[in-house]
């Protein structure tokens, strides 16, 4: 049997690169997929990720969402369970960034990267919960929560201050979500992704910064979509059993140099 049959997930940036890896493969798993972003098409190029999942019966569905806006955010989660049933798996994945630093950022874009990266997360955690607590447990969980971090996160990144500690703000609000909300048995994890490749040609090829992380990175490649993917299924699912507040890095040894 597939590890997710019968499951619900949202993914909040799901239709482009690591997002849209995500969803291909929990659908993959069986779980039914809502794809929350601002486009539907990947911004690498190519065809919608409800297309690359495939017809499946009615198990994919891309519902437009801003993950900054609040009633965007709830009405997301109220249409995945109108649509589905229930909610099992919140994937808060959707991210922004300015390549700016200290001088040069604006308090207008460090607000926005504010409001997606970190108000975002915020606002998925609090409507999956609210879901979450109107549900029976299945099994050992009411519903799982993965937060998309970064290394970042854990140490500066290069010319983009906002999103560094955007991302530091991801992880630390992973640790109060699943704090506070362990007794009801809904685990709150983050994922810190190194660098993967998505197929964007804009800053994701930027020759300096691939050279800077290809000279930080000990594995003998950089990071795929579908490395994040596995990493995803795997709290998404029962196997992640008395898992809550971590940040499991995905980053090819990034952060243990
Ligand atoms: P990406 O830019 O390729 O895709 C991001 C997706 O989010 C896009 O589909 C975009 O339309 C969507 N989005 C943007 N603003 C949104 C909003 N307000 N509401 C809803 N959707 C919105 O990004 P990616 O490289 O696939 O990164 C995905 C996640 O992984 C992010 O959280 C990012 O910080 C994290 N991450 C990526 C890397 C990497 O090397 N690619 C490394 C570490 C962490």
């Amino acid at each position: 049997m597939a590890t997710l049959n019968g499951k619900v997930a949202i993914v909040t940036g799901a239709s482009s690169g690591i997002g849209r890896a995500i969803a291909i493969r929990l659908a993959a798993e069986g779980a039914s997929v809502v794809i929350a972003d601002v486009l539907d098409r990947p911004v690498e190029g190519g065809i919608c990720t409800t297309e690359a999942i495939g017809a499946a019966g009615d198990r994919c569905h891309f519902v437009k969402t801003d993950v900054s806006d609040a009633n965007a955010v709830e009405n997301t989660v109220r249409q995945a369970v109108e649509r589905y049933g229930r909610l099992d798996v919140m994937v808060n994945n959707a991210a922004i960034y300015t390549s700016t630093g200290l001088i040069e950022t604006t308090t207008a874009d460090w607000k926005r990267v504010m409001a997606v990266n970190v108000e975002g997360v915020f606002l998925g955690c609090k409507s999956a919960v609210r879901q979450f607590l109107t549900q029976e447990p299945v099994g050992e969980t009411r519903g799982r929560i993965i937060n998309i971090a970064s290394q970042h996160g854990m140490i500066s990144c290069p010319g983009d201050i906002a999103y560094g500690v955007s991302k530091a703000a991801v992880e630390h609000l992973t640790r109060q979500v699943a704090t506070e909300f362990a007794e009801q048995l809904i685990p709150c994890n983050a994922i810190a992704p190194g660098k993967i490749l998505t197929g964007r040609t804009d800053i994701g090829i930027d020759p300096v910064l691939l050279a800077y992380a290809r000279s930080r990175t000990p594995w003998p490649r950089l990071g795929r979509p579908e490395d994040i993917a596995g990493a995803t299924l795997f709290l998404a699912s029962d196997m992640a059993s008395y898992i809550t507040g971590a940040t499991l890095l995905v980053d090819g040894g990034w952060m243990a140099r």
